[in-house]
């Protein structure tokens, strides 16, 4: 049977990448060697880097005042990176969720934290708007996608204050206007690679203001001046990304992935916001194009489990809600076509003929 993969993370990637990926782990480049056994000094290595970072420059539309860095860690590791670089005083946050917190939580043992605004009143249904953004923080920093609760933020706002943001889950799904942010990070594994990279976009003006010592593998300037050489880089996961840009840029680049990234999440909701039987969770205007959430609607709510079992029947991989929200999530990130979300459309449209009351 057909696999569907809406999986939320490590999540589905293009097939051409992970078959490029398997040849290389054979035979890397007709050299002889593994990828995972040749050393990362070596010519054939950095020419893999190189070409993940310039596709990713290009892709993105990074100035050349920005550097680009590939680490390990993952995002959570940034979560501390960031406050340990930037925050002197004071640093605001927007608290969008499990992973904002996450990052309040450690920013906290670097300097005083202000959470300008928060939607926990409403379980993080909806991105909060309007707020005030001092003019004294070190540093704003937002989660420009919520892979839990499915809401995101679809456009970059004006601040000012250096902006930080964690674009885990939407990262290349979209045009981002680079110049409006000072950092920009995330764990590779939803929507641009496989686990195991992370990737941190700063602007190198922003850097050395603070008075505290930094260990040398914090220090973004170390990673910077060695390429993010500094140390061994996650060399299996940063090849699998540069296949995955690749296949990017062959089908048109970020405006054309936006294009379909809107088809299927406009295909989704509208069976959504259709059938009797769905609900969605998050607040129409702030609803995630990556991360779609939605729920038994009223009068249905027992039938949850029995839905993701018939799903299952029908090839649908991973759509099982966080249980902080419940009900289902379907991860629709670049990679996936347009055809699994078709799937889950029919399946939830014969679930309906099977219910209705
Ligand atoms: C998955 C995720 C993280 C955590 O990433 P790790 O690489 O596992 O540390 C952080 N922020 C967001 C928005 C995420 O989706």
């Amino acid at each position: 049977m057909k696999k569907h993969n809406f999986n939320a993370g490590p999540s589905i990637l293009p097939r051409v990448a992970i078959e490029n990926a398997a040849k290389a782990i054979l035979d890397f480049e007709g050299i002889g060697l593994s990828l995972l056994e040749i050393s990362h000094r070596t010519k054939d290595y950095e020419a893999v880097n190189d070409e993940a970072e310039s596709l990713f420059r290009e892709l993105l539309n990074i100035p050349d005042n920005y550097k680009v860095l590939f680490l390990g860690g993952g995002a959570s590791t940034q979560f501390f990176h960031v406050p340990y670089n930037l925050l002197e005083k004071k640093a605001g946050y927007v608290n969008t969720g499990v992973w904002a917190k996450k990052a309040i939580k450690e920013a906290k043992n670097f300097g005083e934290v202000e959470v300008l605004a928060s939607s926990e009143d409403k379980n993080f249904t909806y991105i909060p708007k309007g707020y005030k953004i001092p003019a004294d923080l070190d540093y704003l920093h937002i989660t420009t996608n919520n892979t839990i609760y499915g809401t995101e933020l679809h456009e970059d706002i004006d601040s000012p204050v250096t902006v930080v943001a964690d674009m885990s889950s939407d990262i290349l799904s979209r045009p981002v206007d680079v110049t409006k942010y000072g950092l920009i990070y995330g764990g590779a594994q939803k929507n641009m690679g496989p686990a195991g990279v992370t990737f941190v976009i700063v602007r190198e003006d922003i850097l050395g203001k603070v008075s505290r010592p930094l260990p040398s593998m914090v220090d973004y300037r170390n990673h910077i001046a060695n390429d993010s050489m500094f140390n061994t880089p996650p060399v299996f996961a940063i090849y699998v990304v540069k296949e995955t840009l690749k296949w990017l840029k062959s089908i048109g680049g970020v405006p054309e992935i936006q294009r379909r990234n809107r088809a299927k999440a406009d295909l989704l909701y509208g069976e959504i916001d259709r059938n009797p039987l769905f609900v969605g969770t998050a607040a129409k205007e702030d609803r995630s194009l990556m991360n779609i959430c939605f729920v038994m609607a009223p009068g249905y709510e027992e039938l949850a489990p029995e839905f993701l079992e018939f799903a299952k029947g029908r090839g649908m991989v991973g759509i099982k809600g966080h249980r902080l929200v419940g009900g289902f999530r379907a991860s629709c990130y670049n990679a996936l076509p347009v055809e699994s979300v078709q799937a889950l459309v029919d399946c939830m449209r014969e679930f309906e003929k099977m219910h209705v009351k």
